[in-house]
């Protein structure tokens, strides 16, 4: 199954995609992770990425579209593949369609988690990060056992750059900008389903199930 998951920042997409990959088995393409690893490795990828990043801004379309592409040729996505925070650009999605043509493959769905504004200031603002592992917290709705502490291995959590409050206005105006036409591009592709994501996680889940079985 070849799935999309769109949505705002903090609407849930990469929560969402773990259990996606924990029941489907399909690996959780996150271009954002891609590039965070980058960063922690300092690689000169990371280094071009840290820059745009920390302004809450895009990366340019052509390092974009060369990690997914290099990352979908990969062995594990021959079942199938769940993209999380790609394509933002209709430059990204043409590429991503030339892509899968090449792999004479196509997309099954794209799933858009929907969540209103004012919610996704809260959950962001109030995200907490495991450096180590990658796991997100939040200070109210999803706080580890022992506070500021990730319950997998102790690390201490930190809050993402781009999560700060100077920064999550912009990001979540950026991302605004740029989700509409792209949900417009599949929604005349016919792919696009749309569920609530301002409910419990599980019942988030429940809903994606229900578009993609
Ligand atoms: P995310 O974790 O998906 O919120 O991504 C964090 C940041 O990584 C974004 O604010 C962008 O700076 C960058 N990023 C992630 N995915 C993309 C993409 N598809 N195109 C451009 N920049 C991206």
């Amino acid at each position: 199954m070849n799935l999309i998951l769109m949505g705002l920042p903090g609407a849930g997409k990469g929560t969402q995609a773990e259990k996606i990959n924990a029941e489907y088995g399909i690996p959780h393409i996150s271009t954002g992770d891609m590039f965070r690893l980058a960063i922690k490795e300092g690689t000169d990828l990371g280094k071009k990425a840290k820059e745009y990043m920390d302004q809450g801004e895009l990366v340019p379309d052509e390092v974009t579209i060369g990690i997914v592409r290099e990352r979908l040729n990969k062995d594990d996505c021959k079942n199938g593949f769940l993209l999380d925070g790609f394509p933002r650009t209709i430059a990204q999605a043409d590429a991503l369609e030339e892509i899968l043509t090449e792999m004479n493959d196509e997309l099954d769905k794209v799933v858009h988690v929907d969540v209103p504004e004012e919610q996704l200031v809260e959950r962001l603002s109030g995200r907490r990060v495991c450096p180590t592992c990658g796991t997100t917290y939040h200070v109210l709705y999803n706080p580890p056992e022992k506070e500021g502490i990730c319950d997998k291995d102790g690390t201490e959590l930190i809050q993402r750059e781009d999560d700060k409050p100077e920064t999550v206005k912009n990001r979540l105006s950026v991302n605004m900008e740029q989700q509409k036409p792209l949900l417009d591009y599949y929604q005349e592709k016919g792919y696009l389903v749309t569920v609530n994501g301002d409910q419990e996680i599980d019942e988030v889940f429940r809903g994606i199930q229900a578009k993609i079985d």
